[in-house]
């Protein structure tokens, strides 16, 4: 449900509208926008009474909302949310790349690959130190002491970075160490992990699940942004298809959906996306194309050796070339390149 304030509402009507909507046990969430201020309010549908707050002063029209999700939907506010990570906008017109390899391997792996993707232009630095992997035999990834190396190349290289939580444990260490922290496809369902990212300071990169809809996706963004964290990416990163030619289906079309339901940005990841080296540069142009407000794709400067992914990877030129080749499709979707950190933002 949607309160519509009058531009002349006074703070204390405003607080009224809030106080009244706590004593019915809902939560009341102000939503500034271009021109007025509205409030979304939250709650068990059950308890959504439009009359009790039709009266108040200050409250111009109380709109029902038609959506299973109220926060991150375009109803509730029509404009673009732009999310910072670190000094970069990720969202509206601003088109932000992410990259870096799928783990974390060692200092010298990781402080090598960030200088190199810095090079070739990209904005935000990634690299996992926990690792949902498809088989416990697989590498787990580094932990905390992963963290420590790519805080220290993010800080070299001059990016923020951006890293995967598991749990609410690693939740707690990514946030000494990251500027972003990621939901990973399997994780998405994790409601305990969503509603603990809702609380944490950092901006979140919430990835599709391999499963689900673009409903369920919104549907795990407003756990987050309900509990008070607004400052939310979502990530297509393929689903399971029939499809043999590659290992999932890169939806491009959820890029296109989700931009009419919801106001928060949305970039795609075309290397989980295809599962193949040859596809993630054209597949990267093609999510460009459609729209999308940035990319998350996987560098590595030796993808025969890495530890996780390499079969997906890109080379650092193969990134500094796509770089070079956006600027030609973004004017197309009224899009630019982000402007990039000028220094350090890490924590
Ligand atoms: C990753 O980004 O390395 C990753 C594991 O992605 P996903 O959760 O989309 O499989
Ligand atoms: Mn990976």
């Amino acid at each position: 449900m949607l309160i519509v304030m009058s531009t002349q509402a006074t703070p204390e009507e405003i607080g009224e509208v809030a106080a009244r909507a706590e004593s019915l046990g809902l939560q009341a969430h102000p939503i500034h926008g271009q021109q007025r201020l509205a409030i979304a309010v939250t709650g068990m549908r059950e308890s959504l009474n439009p009359m009790v707050f039709e009266t108040l002063a200050g409250v111009i029209e109380v709109i029902p909302l038609t959506l299973p999700y109220t926060l991150v939907s375009r109803e509730a506010k029509a404009e673009d949310s732009v999310v910072m990570v670190g000094s970069v906008p990720v969202g509206g017109p601003h088109f932000a790349v992410m990259a870096g390899p799928c783990a974390v391997e060692g200092r010298e792996q990781i402080l090598t690959i960030a200088a190199a993707v810095r090079r070739a232009g990209a904005h935000i630095l990634r690299g996992g130190a926990y690792k949902p992997r498809t088989s416990p035999y697989s590498f787990q990834g580094l932990g905390r002491e992963g963290l420590e190396w790519l805080h220290e190349a993010g800080r070299e290289s001059g990016m923020p970075v951006v890293t995967e939580a598991l749990d609410e444990r690693s939740l707690d260490v990514v946030c000494q160490y990251a500027d972003m922290v990621q939901v990973g496809a399997r994780s998405m369902h994790n409601y305990p992990l969503l509603k603990a990212c809702g609380r944490a300071r950092l901006p979140v990169l919430l990835k599709r699940g391999m499963g689900s809809t673009v409903e369920e996706l919104l549907l795990a963004a407003e756990y987050i942004v309900s509990e008070g964290n607004r400052a939310v990416v979502l990530c297509e990163r393929g689903i399971r298809t029939f499809a043999e030619h590659t290992r999932f289906t890169l939806d491009l079309s959820a890029v296109v959906a989700v931009q009419r339901l919801s106001h928060l940005p949305i970039v795609v990841d075309p290397s989980h996306g295809t599962g193949k080296r040859h596809k993630v540069v054209p597949m990267a142009r093609g999510a460009a194309a459609v729209g999308a407000n940035g990319l998350l794709i996987e560098v590595h400067d030796d993808p025969g050796h890495a530890l996780s992914d390499g079969q997906q990877a890109i080379l650092p030129e193969e990134l500094a070339e796509l770089l070079q080749q956006l600027p030609v499709i973004l004017p197309l979707t009224g899009k630019t390149l982000a402007p990039r950190a000028t220094s350090a933002t890490s924590a």
